[in-house]
């Protein structure tokens, strides 16, 4: 793998995900925290009006704005869409062969209990070593592999070479908490700590596989002729992120209080359980296929 020159920890790309935005501050007060030999590590609140008003977004998703397409066309400028194109010019370009940083890590924060699971889009190999670290230095980390819900990579993290998305929780939106904000800034240090020993050749010899969630579909609530959500996620299922959903395990339970059971013949494993964003997105959660994959 080669060398690092910049790195970039962004937060606040969902502003009311507060615990990125609150630790990209904090460190920006204490700029010796990120420094490490060898690269330059880049702090950025991405969505900083979105994390001044406590909402996802002003007017639209960031993290689906960095499609290669919508990035140069003039007539996209909606708030976010702007945002990305600004973000674009100074962490990227997206593709470009110098871009401005090497890798970048987003943190965000899920409603589900998920703990820590980093989101991994792409087979790029600076991005599965920094991940294979991070598992390596801290079991309790999880790999989940996800295109994403239009199938293409258009994260924030997508606009350098490399780079993935860290999701910690449970948290409610809006919410800070001590336990979750030290998880994620201890993820933060192990990352610096992997590229500082990635540039000077220390690194220690990782497992050649690893444990994988791979996303297979995302699941909508029941509904009823009009559309509306007519059922919740099963109180056997909540807070039980990465379970194996067996045929006949209950999954969802409706308002009349009806189970409603997992049908499907291959037992997968529920990630994102009733995360609070994909509400408007229409997922209850998402389900994914363990798998063991070498590293790329
Ligand atoms: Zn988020």
């Amino acid at each position: 793998v080669k060398k690092v020159k910049k790195i970039a920890i962004v937060g606040g790309t969902h502003g009311n995900e507060k615990t990125g935005a609150w630790l990209v501050r904090k460190l920006m007060k204490a700029p010796g925290s990120v420094q490490r030999k060898g690269f330059e590590t880049i702090l950025r609140i991405s969505n900083a009006k979105a994390v001044e008003k406590c909402v996802r977004y002003i007017e639209e998703d960031l993290n689906r704005r960095f499609n290669p397409a919508e990035l140069a066309d003039p007539g996209k400028n909606s708030y976010e869409a702007l945002l990305a194109k600004e973000l674009n010019e100074e962490l990227g370009p997206k593709g470009a062969e110098k871009p401005a940083v090497d890798f970048i890590l987003d943190l965000h924060t899920t409603t589900s209990n998920m703990g820590v699971t980093a989101i991994l889009d792409s087979r790029d190999e600076l991005a599965w070593q920094a991940a294979a670290y991070l598992q390596a230095h801290d079991p309790n980390v999880r790999i989940f592999t996800w295109k994403g819900d239009t199938g293409e990579s258009d994260f924030v993290h997508s606009i350098a070479p490399a780079g993935f998305a860290l999701e910690v929780g449970p948290i409610p939106q809006g919410v800070l908490r001590a336990d979750i904000f030290e998880k994620t800034e201890r993820a933060v240090q192990h990352i610096l700590d992997f590229f500082e020993k990635l540039n000077a050749g220390t690194l220690e010899k990782s497992d050649a596989e690893l444990e994988v969630y791979d996303s297979v579909t995302l699941l909508d609530f029941p509904r009823d002729e009009e559309g509306e959500i007519a059922g919740m996620v099963h109180p056997e299922l909540q807070d039980q992120d990465y379970k194996l959903l067996k045929k006949g395990d209950p999954l969802f339970i409706t308002l009349e209080g009806e189970t409603i059971p997992y049908d499907q013949e291959e037992p997968l494993h529920a990630v994102f359980v009733n995360e609070a964003a994909y509400y408007e997105k229409g997922f209850a959660m998402s389900l994914s296929r363990k798998v063991r994959k070498p590293l790329p």
